[in-house]
């Protein structure tokens, strides 16, 4: 038999790969979350439609009890569905409370909360995101350095551990700023379009501008997700293949279940 490979001690799993309406309505790619280890910090980035499902999908298992802190980077629902489970799943339906939740304002308040009254005693604490703060969960540190252009309140987050920062540069329409603050070693884009769109529901990064993105911070893997249709019809491996050769930047295209091992980058 051949043997396993170790499971990395440090990694993000992309469990779903998804984004926008019709991608997550199909299911043409899975909308779960992103998992995150950093030593010993568990954290898992957005948790839309699926996310618990494929958490205990995944091989070996991913156990939402081990978490740590759920982050959502806005109230939409392809990254927000799961919320309130993975927080039950965390919290193991109350009977072992703890953890935190990490959201912007309009997805904890107003209107229509999307974090449910019951859940929140079983926290530790609720963060609200906002515009230039500093977060301290365990071991790792997660920043929220600039408020996206998308229709409701959504940040991108940069974590630190050690020596390595991790950006993920979640939904938002381009903007100059993005390239100043979100340097890191590890950059993850989302990615939804292939040619910028100028309409009222276009308020995503496309393919064509994040090459300029990614020239600039130079990190050393630039991971593109969250893909709409048309960046699946045109076969992301291969556009990240063709920004790989334009940037020099390695480059690659997360699929579903995607371990990205971040040992190594862990070592001096
Ligand atoms: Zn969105």
């Amino acid at each position: 038999m051949p043997e396993e490979k170790p499971h990395p001690e440090n990694f993000i799993k992309f469990l779903g790969t998804g984004g926008a309406r019709f991608v997550q309505l199909k299911q043409l790619r899975s909308s779960g979350g992103t998992w995150i280890k950093l030593g010993d910090t568990n954290l898992m980035l957005d948790p839309g439609p699926g996310t618990l499902v494929r958490c205990w999908g995944s091989r070996p298992p991913l156990d939402p009890s081990q978490l740590d802190g759920v982050i959502l980077s806005h109230r939409h629902l392809d990254h927000s569905n799961d919320l309130n489970v993975m927080v039950e799943a965390m919290t193991e339906g109350g009977f072992s409370p703890g953890g935190v939740v990490f959201a912007p304002a309009d997805a904890l308040e107003g209107p229509e909360p999307i974090l449910f009254g019951y859940l929140r005693p079983f926290l530790d604490a609720i963060y609200y995101l906002k515009e230039g703060e500093v977060y301290r969960i365990k071991e790792v540190e997660i920043a929220t350095p600039v408020r996206h252009d998308h229709p409701v309140e959504t940040y991108g987050i940069k974590l630190s551990y050690q020596n390595l920062t991790v950006s993920f540069i979640t939904d938002t329409r381009y903007f100059s700023k993005l390239q100043e603050v979100y340097k890191a070693e590890i950059l993850v884009l989302n990615v939804t379009f292939v040619k910028p769109r100028h309409t009222d529901l276009a308020f995503h990064l496309s393919y064509e501008e994040v090459e300029p993105i990614i020239n600039s911070i130079r990190p050393k893997i630039a991971v593109l997700t969250h893909f709409g249709s048309s960046m699946l019809m045109a076969k992301p491996w291969e556009l990240a293949n063709k920004l790989e050769k334009k940037t020099g930047v390695r480059t690659m295209a997360a699929y579903d279940g995607m371990l990205l091992s971040l040992d190594e980058f862990l070592r001096d």
